[in-house]
């Protein structure tokens, strides 16, 4: 059902879009977040939001260790309790080529509901805390972009250049509006 779906990349306009709760538990859900979980594990990634396969709702899915164990699924994720600032560098399976240091909270609580609608409550801190922060970022529209300095916009001007060029070329109806920066 979602075999078609792949990883989209900036500047496609659905990665700016704040993303829809989910409202029904079903199986086409499960089957969406299979299709994620596959998709990330052929890119090499450790987490993967809903809107970067296209799909505007509130689901990401993570995986740290690439063991199918591992697989964590949440769904209507909500964070608080932050705690303390830590600085990492971090990629995006949508902004390919960038790498970029990213100051986050230290540990963070994360409450959502699993495919079934279970409720989730979860406290995680560093690498998993970094992943959740930054795919809960991708569901409001944000992107590592908004988050890196000056420097590294000016550093990383021409891959993001090269980005939308090829957006444009793959979409020519789309008229893309290019961002200040
Ligand atoms: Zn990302």
């Amino acid at each position: 059902m979602y075999e078609d779906l792949k990883i989209i990349c900036w500047p496609d306009p659905r990665l700016r879009k704040k993303s829809k709760p989910v409202e029904e538990f079903t199986g086409e859900l499960k089957a969406l977040a299979e299709r994620m979980l596959v998709l990330m594990r052929e890119a090499k990634g450790v987490g993967l939001a809903g809107p970067q396969v296209g799909m505007n709702i509130r689901m990401i899915v993570i995986n740290t260790t690439g063991q199918a164990g591992d697989d964590r699924v949440y769904v209507n994720p909500v964070l608080s309790e932050a705690e303390g600032e830590e600085e990492e560098e971090e990629g995006c399976l949508s902004l390919p080529g960038i790498n970029t240091q990213v100051v986050r909270s230290k540990a963070i609580r994360m409450t959502a509901v699993n495919l079934e609608g279970k409720a989730l409550d979860q406290k995680e801190a560093g690498y998993i805390a970094r992943i959740w922060q930054h795919e809960c970022d991708h569901l409001n529209g944000t992107m590592l972009t908004d988050r890196m300095g000056p420097t590294a916009q000016i550093g990383n001007r021409r891959i993001l250049k090269d980005l939308e060029e090829r957006y444009a070329a793959e979409h020519p109806q789309a008229a893309v509006k290019r961002k200040k920066r």
